[in-house]
């Protein structure tokens, strides 16, 4: 969707009913990849958590963007209603010229070398917010960073849509969808790169942290099956240990031919709706179910084992 600046469409939900599989029996009620208002997402931590709790999730991770500052919220909120959450976030990276995002699961949050790079990626996002800004206040949006920040409406690095909605808030636009189709999608002059780490250099923050690095929505990066095959083995090369089978809804085929090239390369499959707000594509724990895989789920993994056990 356009409000989300990361993500391109799903693609529709497919209907077709997938047969059971007994390793990935016992997804419902996990969803290991949701925002908060920490990053890109509507709701508070703790209101995800309830919304999670209502909705029947049991296991759930929270994997802001570039930080874990939601996670201490979401853990308290969790707590109480007696969820399962597993820490974690989703780093922005750099592979080939395309930004790939890479989810990490941490059990023990922020540790080693994250810490440092958790700070280099604040500081990229802040730049980057920066220079959006000088380009929107050439295009006519005065005190484009201050009038964003207003739209954000809390003290976290800016985005492209907090400039869309201080657009729209001035008139300039008539709603978010025209601003980033004229300045600020893709191509446009508010598209501002920027510096992101390397692939491999988050895959081994999150190593580093005691960490597993998953290998976010697959199918969304418009990659050729053979591109996004090197995507993997890069990614895999790297340490990373798993890949999001299933990202919200997707066709059960692609799904099938997904899980044979993760399952060449031993990696471990999880699953995700990348919800960021009530009323969008997915809400939280809604993806499309599980095709018969041999690929091995990740709550088997010997780092996470313990946690999911818990929750059993
Ligand atoms: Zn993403
Ligand atoms: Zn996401």
């Amino acid at each position: 969707m356009l409000m989300n600046e990361t993500h391109v469409p799903p693609a529709t939900a497919d209907a077709s009913a997938p047969q059971a599989n007994s390793a990935f029996d016992e997804a419902p009620g996990i969803d290991l990849h949701m925002h908060s208002t920490a990053s890109d997402g509507a709701l508070s931590p703790a209101a995800l958590m309830k919304l999670c709790h209502e909705r029947g999730l049991s296991r759930v991770s929270l994997t802001d963007h570039d930080t874990l500052d939601g996670v201490a919220e979401a853990q308290d909120a969790a707590a109480t209603l007696g969820l399962t959450l597993l820490p974690g976030l989703e780093l922005s990276s750099q592979w080939q010229g395309l930004n790939i995002h890479v989810v990490g699961l941490l059990p023990e949050g922020a540790q080693g070398s994250l810490v440092a790079g958790l700070e280099s990626q604040a500081r990229a996002r802040i730049a980057r917010g920066e220079e959006i800004a000088r380009r929107m206040e050439k295009l006519g949006l005065d005190d484009a960073l201050a009038k964003a920040r207003a739209q954000a409406g809390s003290e976290r690095p800016l985005g492209r849509p907090d400039f869309a909605r201080a657009m729209v808030a001035d008139g300039l636009v008539k709603d978010m969808g025209t601003a980033f189709k004229k300045y600020l999608g893709s191509g446009k002059r508010g598209d501002v790169k920027a510096g992101w780490p390397y692939l491999s250099e988050v895959v081994e923050w999150i190593n580093d942290a005691g960490g597993v690095a998953v290998l976010a929505h697959p199918l969304r990066y418009g990659l050729t099956r053979r591109k996004r095959g090197l995507l993997l083995d890069a990614f895999t090369a790297a340490g990373g240990e798993a890949a999001e089978l299933v990202s919200g809804f997707q066709n059960a085929d692609v799904t099938r031919d997904l899980a044979r090239q993760l399952d060449e390369r031993g990696l471990y499959g999880s699953l995700g709706s990348d919800f960021h707000f009530p009323g969008g594509p997915v809400a939280p724990g809604s993806m499309s179910a599980v095709p018969r895989t041999a690929l091995r789920p990740i709550w088997q993994h010997p780092r996470l084992a313990a946690i999911f056990a818990e929750a059993a």
